[in-house]
């Protein structure tokens, strides 16, 4: 019980530490606070951690693995909070991502858009929020659309019904040295200035999903409107995940 009250209460200060360094950041850059959204990264901690989680205020959880995320939506409720898709994700795990995700961050290909636009009409959902995920570093290893595909695939997205584009996401190589991380969301705002100017993209609301536990200053300064952060609100999760 102790040991429960004691994670309950870091994790609060964490919470409310990562909530004012965001505001400071934003006024700092003359950008309203509000219109940056926190996604709390709750991969690998327990139910029990993300129902503190929710006392303390916590809004909205990113999740990046489906089966993982699925224990724990059906335990929580779909509607105990909003929750996010952060991580890759496969074709036959389309369906059921449908069913358990307010947003999915991670879009990167044209047959991935088309099956989730058939399950959500095979669901009866209207309407399936999702940003575009960005590979700006070239890795092979990352999931992500290369830049130069992107175009085609927003254009794709478009086509599909039931899907709401809003926006675009990135996972930059992890470099300990924040300002080498700047080039990557900078560029990914560049990309979505582009894709907004060219006023086909009506629907994009511009939404920018970048910025991790070590670097989201930046890219609040870069123009983030949401933040994936995990480490810095729960603790370090276990080595490798
Ligand atoms: C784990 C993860 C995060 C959060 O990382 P932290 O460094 O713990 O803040 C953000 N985005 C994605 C895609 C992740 O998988």
């Amino acid at each position: 019980m102790a040991r429960v009250a004691h994670v309950s209460e870091d994790l609060r200060t964490r919470f409310e530490d990562v909530r004012s360094r965001i505001a400071t950041r934003a006024r700092q850059c003359g950008r309203a606070p509000e219109a940056i959204t926190l996604v709390a990264v709750s991969k690998t901690h327990p139910v029990e951690i993300l129902k503190k989680a929710i006392a303390a205020g916590v809004t909205d959880f990113g999740e990046n693995r489906i089966q993982e995320a699925d224990a724990k939506i059906i335990e929580l409720g779909r509607a105990a909070t909003r929750w996010h898709l952060i991580g890759h994700l496969q074709s036959n795990k389309a369906h059921r991502a449908v069913k358990l995700f307010d947003i999915i961050h991670s879009l990167d290909s044209i047959s991935l858009a088309h099956r989730l636009d058939r399950f959500c009409e095979e669901e009866g959902r209207d309407e399936l929020p999702v940003l575009v995920q960005v590979d700006l570093a070239d890795e092979a290893t990352k999931s992500g659309v290369p830049e130069a595909e992107l175009v085609k695939l927003v254009r794709a997205v478009k086509h599909c019904s039931r899907l709401r584009l809003q926006g675009l996401m990135t996972v930059p190589p992890f470099l300990a040295d924040t300002e080498q991380v700047r080039p990557f969301f900078r560029r990914l705002r560049e990309l979505r200035d582009e894709l907004q100017s060219k006023g086909s993209f009506s629907e994009m609301q511009g939404e920018l999903s970048m910025g991790m536990s070590h670097d989201f200053e930046v890219a609040i300064e870069e123009g983030a409107t949401m933040l994936r952060i995990g480490t810095a609100i729960f603790g370090e999760r276990a080595a490798g995940v």
